[in-house]
């Protein structure tokens, strides 16, 4: 495989399409921050930009509020995330109606992790939906939404096995599902052999590659063994001795996400959604590297 030679292709940024994740500000200086991020990776013309939604349903009215100021503020199409935790259905079918009101119709609908934490057993909250399937189910009552909804490459870490798995996202996918959303990983294969089975699962929606810009190495070895995620040696390897770099850190961070975008795009894949961590230098260079271009910096090259 020949990466150099693919990016330098012209016409490669009209082959990938991307979205944005960005999570709820919890300041005012967060906020600041968001919509500086918000405001350099619009013109990149993401297909949407989604908003998370915080673990236990912490952040609903943050949540509602980020979306409702990228629909009066922006050109962007957001997408809601919602989770099941923490709330009756009464209750959560309040939220779908008031987004729906608001003119949202994507959701990126989730089961949520257990309120006491990931590793504890999860309770469905009483009289609420019990996971991501029936959720999906609920949205569809409400209208005909577009609906995102999670897939695990390296499999949940509460799945037995990926037949367990992979048979929740065919459920979430009969229900009304219309695309899926990966974790993050690193390793290609992964995410290659994991589209394979739930091809032959029979499920044929797009499973779109959740891309993470390592913006802080330490940070995502964490959250990676929480959420059932590898860390390959090779890529512990190449922040080595970089923690009080960070310039070098995000230079390093950019060359290895594009790397593993062009690597994806070699394999056939146009679609892919970028965890932002609400910062945008890595998600725009990164795009920039892959060919995807703000429409002036095209017009200004045009007219030069
Ligand atoms: P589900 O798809 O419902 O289930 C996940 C797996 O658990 C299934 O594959 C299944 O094997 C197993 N499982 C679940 N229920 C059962 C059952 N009854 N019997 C047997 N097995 C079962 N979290 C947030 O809090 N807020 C967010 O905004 C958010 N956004 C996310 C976006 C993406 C793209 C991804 C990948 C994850 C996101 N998460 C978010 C994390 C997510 O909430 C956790 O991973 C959570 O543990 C599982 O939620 P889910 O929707 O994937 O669950």
């Amino acid at each position: 495989m020949n990466h150099f030679r693919l990016s330098r292709r012209p016409d490669i940024g009209e082959k990938i399409r991307v979205s944005f994740e960005f999570f709820p500000p919890k300041s005012d200086e967060m906020e600041e921050r968001l919509w500086d991020t918000v405001k350099r990776l619009a013109p990149l013309s993401p297909r949407f930009v989604s908003v998370t939604y915080g673990a236990g349903g912490s952040t609903r009215e943050r949540t509602i509020r980020t979306v409702r100021r990228i629909l009066k503020e922006t050109d962007l199409l957001p997408a809601a995330h919602l989770t099941c935790v923490g709330a009756d259905r009464v209750e959560i079918d309040g939220v779908i109606a008031e987004f729906a009101t608001m003119g949202v119709n994507h959701f990126v609908a989730l089961r949520g992790d257990p309120p006491e934490g990931v590793g504890s057993a999860y309770r469905p909250f009483p009289g609420g939906y019990a996971n991501g399937a029936e959720l999906v189910a609920g949205l569809k009552r409400h209208g005909d939404f577009d609906i995102s909804v999670s897939a695990y490459p390296e499999k949940h870490p509460e799945s037995p096995d990926f037949a367990t798995d992979i048979e929740m996202l065919k459920r979430k996918v009969d229900n009304g599902a219309t695309r899926a959303i990966t974790q993050f990983f690193f390793d290609n294969d992964l995410y290659e052999r994991y589209v394979e089975r739930v091809r032959r699962a029979g499920i044929y929606i797009p499973i779109v590659p959740g891309i993470l810009p390592v913006h802080n190495i330490g940070q995502v070895v964490n959250f990676s063994a929480r959420c059932g995620a590898h860390v390959p040696d090779w890529l512990r390897e190449r922040f080595e001795g970089l923690e009080r770099d960070p310039q070098t850190h995000a230079l390093v961070a950019a060359a290895v996400a594009a790397e593993q975008v062009l690597d994806l795009v070699e394999r056939g894949v146009g679609d892919f959604h970028f965890y932002t961590m609400n910062r945008a230098d890595l998600a725009f260079a990164i795009c920039h590297m892959i060919g995807i271009r703000r429409e002036v910096a095209r017009t200004d090259s045009a007219a030069a």
